[in-house]
């Protein structure tokens, strides 16, 4: 499978660069993980958005979903140029945010839960709520064909939980918000909690994002190498990084 970056920055767009969104390719089927802030500009540099199969939702902050809404109008005003709704997959939990994943028989909500296991074209998804102040899910992304796995802790606080759906991952995409000396509250993972969390799963490489919008990404880098190890390789993401698994 690919993954290409479309947006990574967490809670709002910056420096050119949206949040939250990454298109997923597998043998000719393409999947938007997460439609943030600018999702759609940096997907129509790739992709006609009507060529997309499947949309998956981890939660419904704006940073993960803003984006939602003008796609929803693309397929509906150049829909005869598809004969289907687009389906978005979302937490069924919040069942007035996912009522609107329904629109014009352009796109069609499809809801999941937690622990699910739903086949979505050439990948089979599994579904882990996460530490977060709104339904969120972690997922377990596995290539049918290659047994290839992709995980993506969506926003979460460090939760050892994931564990069950990370380890020996390919590749592990942790919600990397802030640095070390981050105090207080956390509904995000710390750089450092991200390497070890990679690091406790024995994942093969961890690539950092919804990352913050001031600061320096290469200290981000540092500090989850720091507690990643050797084994793990780090990699930080960029708008338009292709990552083959
Ligand atoms: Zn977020
Ligand atoms: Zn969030």
């Amino acid at each position: 499978m690919k993954l290409t970056i479309l947006g990574f920055y967490g809670g709002y767009p910056a420096h050119e660069i949206g949040t939250s969104s990454y298109l997923i390719q597998s043998n000719g089927f393409n999947l938007l993980l997460d439609c943030g802030s600018g999702a759609m500009l940096s997907l129509e540099q790739k992709l006609n958005p009507l060529n997309l199969d499947a949309v998956v939702l981890s939660h419904y902050h704006q940073d993960h979903i803003a984006d939602v809404g003008v796609l929803q109008y693309d397929w509906q005003i150049n829909g005869d140029e598809v004969s289907k709704a687009l389906p978005i997959y979302g937490p069924k939990i919040d069942q007035e945010a996912f009522s609107k994943l329904t629109w014009a028989d352009a796109t069609v909500g499809v809801g999941y839960t937690n622990g699910e296991v739903v086949e979505i074209g050439p990948f089979v998804f599994e579904f882990i709520e996460t530490i977060h102040p709104v339904p969120a899910y972690a997922m377990k992304i596995t290539e049918s064909a290659t047994g290839k796995v992709f995980v993506f802790t969506a926003d979460t606080a460090y939760d050892e939980k994931l564990n069950t759906i990370s380890q020996n991952a390919d590749l592990l995409m942790t919600d990397t918000n802030f640095f070390n000396d981050k105090v207080g509250k956390k509904w995000h993972m710390t750089a450092g909690e991200s390497g070890r969390f990679a690091r406790i799963n024995h994942v093969k490489r961890l690539l950092l994002t919804h990352l913050p919008a001031m600061g320096s990404h290469e200290l981000l880098k540092q500090q989850a190498e720091l507690e990643a190890g050797e084994d793990v390789t780090v990699l930080l993401a960029e708008k338009y990084l292709k990552v083959i698994l």
